[in-house]
């Protein structure tokens, strides 16, 4: 493992004076704080035999039996018992990858894929190969000719992993049909599905479309996350997953931290028994939506050059710069700039995305995204002049 050359730049890129367009941190401005301040005194004064206690493995049984309602938002029928709760969905992809992958075994990937698979992939030794992915999602004719490809080298592929809701970095969504047709590609080559699905529910104007584990619920792990409709800080994810699969899981994360946080657990089942959740989430949604509006608008305005994509839920929008800027190497100086993104090439495990940044309206407010984009484009412009 080796720590990038844009973490350096973070340290920098989180001083207040900076517009930071980098990170995915959501707002907690829309957090019902004296509800929670609540539901934590009571957590700690009601259940602290349980809540300061360890507890199991796969997860306390009161957050298992309120995943499996919020699963239902998304079209899975589970039980309390195909679930394993994990600390924040990151490690129950660690996990994952921990069970699955030896050393040089193929990954699929989109293009591009999230900066944080794409660094548990690699400190487990994967061989990632992106496939083509175009605005409906992944090519199965590309998973399809991947396989066939990597099998030809004699390797074994483990599993195509994708982001079908607002994807991270694109903002893309899997259309229905082509979940489909994921699904029926890779049950024809033999290939897991994992299906990181954090996002799922913050689709500005849409329901979420059914999960592609509602529609193989043999062939597909689901990973989910209340880092984005709740709060990131207690590191509450989840796995569903087939039993055999689950079984392991359950193992590596005995062995990694005994258990999830029992409190952060006990935290989040309080909150999703007694309150409005649904109505929280409906303001998360309003709330993102005007902030990329904010962004896209300032885009098309200050910077009309740049192509944006236009995600309907979700935290970013995926740029391509003007022709010759290169994202990585502009980095300092936007910094320097005060403006503050991600390259490209985070997202590509084989040195592409150059041209392209991430962009986040998560956090910032409407008028800190205008502020961002107006460093941004005089920087942009100033680099053409190089
Ligand atoms: N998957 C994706 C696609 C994400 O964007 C993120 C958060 N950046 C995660 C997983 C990790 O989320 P958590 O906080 O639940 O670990």
């Amino acid at each position: 493992m080796t720590a990038s050359e844009i973490r350096a730049l973070f340290a920098v890129a989180s001083r207040p004076e900076v517009v930071s367009l980098a990170g995915g941190m959501p707002t907690l401005d829309a957090l019902p704080l004296g509800e929670v301040a609540e539901i934590v005194r009571r957590c700690a004064a009601e259940q602290a035999s349980v809540a300061l206690q360890y507890g199991s493995g796969q997860g306390d049984s009161l957050a298992r039996e309120q995943i499996v309602d919020v699963m239902t938002t998304v079209g899975v029928t589970c039980d309390p018992d195909d679930v394993v709760v994990t600390t924040g969905s990151q490690h129950a992809l660690d996990l994952l990858v921990r069970i699955l992958v030896d050393p040089g075994d193929v990954v699929l990937v989109e293009s591009p894929s999230y900066v944080g698979a794409l660094g548990v992939l690699r400190s487990y030794e994967a061989d990632i190969r992106h496939v083509e992915t175009g605005p409906q999602g992944a090519e199965p004719a590309a998973v399809a000719a991947a396989v066939a490809q990597a099998r030809s080298e004699g390797r074994r592929v483990k599993a195509l992993y994708v982001v079908p809701h607002h994807q991270n970095p694109s903002g893309a969504t899997t259309s229905a049909a082509r979940r489909v047709e994921l699904l029926e590609q890779c049950r024809r080559d033999g290939v897991l599905v994992i299906e990181d699905d954090p996002y799922a529910l913050l689709g500005f104007d849409s329901e979420p479309l059914a999960a592609m584990r509602s529609l193989d619920p043999g062939g597909v792990v689901y990973l989910g996350s209340f880092s984005k409709t709740f709060a990131p800080g207690l590191r509450v994810g989840w796995a569903v997953a087939p039993p055999a699969i689950r079984a392991k899981l359950v193992l590596a994360a005995e062995a990694s931290v005994l258990c999830p946080s029992m409190f952060s657990q006990r935290v989040v089942a309080t909150y999703l028994a007694g309150s409005d959740w649904r109505a929280h989430v409906k303001v998360l949604r309003g709330t993102y939506r005007e902030r990329r509006d904010a962004l896209l608008g300032a885009l098309e305005q200050q910077l009309p050059q740049a192509h944006a994509t236009r995600p309907e839920g979700g935290f970013f929008t995926w740029v391509r710069l003007p022709e010759g800027v290169d994202a990585a190497a502009m980095l300092p100086r936007a910094v320097a700039a005060r403006v503050a993104y991600v390259p490209g090439t985070a997202f590509h495990a084989d040195g592409g995305g150059s041209d392209h940044v991430r962009l986040s309206f998560c956090f910032p407010t409407p008028e800190r995204l205008v502020e961002g984009v107006r460093r941004l484009t005089a920087v942009v412009a100033a680099e053409q002049e190089l």
